[in-house]
């Protein structure tokens, strides 16, 4: 076989698509298709939001990029407002996931070494994580299909099983920094925290003066229906990541943090080229205004519970293809009986596009802006498709 030009490093659906309006993509070749899988939950607006539109517009006719050497009024902005409206007192940004989680993984080690603690250099992680592809982040999440020929990969963590604090009070040890968690695990299959999960965590992390981080990658931005996931649990992270959803489509990660934390970090302690750079920041000015506009949250909470309740009535109709749903606001997940692949790859044949996750879970992530006629347009798709498998 010749080698493609391009590595194959996604097994990829054939369908190319060539512009998107709102919850709607057409392909190449003229087909439509509603998509409840957003980018992996990144396009929180939907395709071609006018706001976004012209919020990089405007930016791309100005200036592109200067560098981290110089003041960047836009990530200025979008820090203030991260701020005025999270846990965390300072912002540092990025382009990916991936690199937010390493950023925080690192603060985490400075944070102790700093504290007169360079021995503690260990965090607690959860089974069935995913925190990205980095050697940080890869031995954090700890799946070894991610792993294999990797090695040697990082040292550090000590896995314990997601939602058990008993397991993770035993994981904690003389070396442990920080413990790391998704409020609710995205790639391992739309797997909620348990109730009094992360407020039993919060309280560990105080008894032995270890540092909460919670990756809001997948989380955060109004997945759930608050702007981060933590919202839910009534307590504050010491350091939080983002990515996706905040640029809408545009790169931008950000690692938010206390200010206990945030003085870790000092001129040379870590860097990058691209993040933050106007375009980008221009998009996530834009982002966070639409999210943070009166009754959006409210709204993706409301439209999120029906879409719940909805999915609730598509498993008890389907019990020989579906066995169960998940999840919170509009992160949603289809626990599958036959394989996952199967009642996706059905869903696309009815033109509604779904994401794959573990545990044999079909992911059910629409833009935050789909309306009820949206809803019911993919649950009827949806039923469609069970009824074919
Ligand atoms: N953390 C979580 C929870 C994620 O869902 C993802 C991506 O799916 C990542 C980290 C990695 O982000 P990126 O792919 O932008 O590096």
């Amino acid at each position: 076989m010749t080698m493609p030009a391009l590595m194959e490093t996604y097994a990829r659906a054939d369908l190319a698509f060539d512009h998107g309006e709102g919850a709607w993509l057409t392909t190449t070749d003229g087909r439509r298709f509603l998509d409840f899988g957003a980018g992996i939950a990144v396009s929180a607006l939907g395709h071609a939001h006018p706001r976004l539109v012209e919020a990089l517009r405007t930016q791309a006719g100005k200036l592109w990029h200067t560098s981290n050497l110089y003041r960047i009024p836009g990530q200025e902005r979008v820090a203030e407002t991260l701020v005025a409206h999270s846990f965390a007192d300072s912002v540092f940004f990025c382009s990916t996931g991936l690199e937010a989680n390493e950023a925080a993984l690192k603060m985490a080690r400075k944070v102790a070494h700093d504290a007169g603690h360079p021995e503690r250099d260990r965090f607690v992680v959860a089974g069935g994580a995913f925190h990205g592809r980095s050697f940080a982040s890869m031995a954090a999440g700890g799946n070894p299909k991610h792993m294999t020929g990797f090695g040697p990969l990082l040292d550090g963590f000590d896995r314990v099983a997601f939602g058990n604090l008993n397991e993770a009070r035993q994981a904690v040890g003389e070396r442990t920094c920080a413990v790391l968690v998704e409020p609710v695990q995205g790639e391992g299959g739309i797997r909620p925290a348990p109730e009094d999960y992360l407020a039993g965590l919060r309280a560990l992390c105080d008894e032995f003066g270890l540092l909460l981080i919670l990756d809001e990658i997948q989380t955060g931005v109004g997945r759930t229906g608050t702007l981060f996931a933590y919202e839910h649990s009534g307590i504050t992270p010491d350091i939080l990541t983002a990515a996706k959803g905040l640029g809408g489509g545009f790169p931008v990660g950000a690692l938010l943090a206390t200010e206990a934390c945030a003085r870790a970090f000092t001129a040379g302690s870590h860097g990058t080229t691209f993040g933050g750079n106007p375009l980008a920041m221009a998009v996530a000015e834009a982002v966070l205004a639409e999210v943070l506009a009166p009754d959006f949250l409210a709204r993706v909470r409301r439209i999120g519970a029906d879409l719940g309740e909805r999915l609730d009535a598509v498993v008890r109709d389907y019990p020989t293809v579906l066995a169960g749903a998940r999840g919170l606001g509009l992160m949603r997940g289809l626990i599958c009986r036959v394989p996952n692949g199967d009642v996706i790859a059905a869903c696309r044949d009815q033109g509604l596009l779904l994401v794959p996750a573990a545990d044999n879970v079909a992911r059910v992530l629409p833009p935050l802006i789909i309306d009820s006629a949206e809803v019911d347009a993919a649950i009827e798709k949806l039923r469609a498709a069970c009824a074919t498998l």
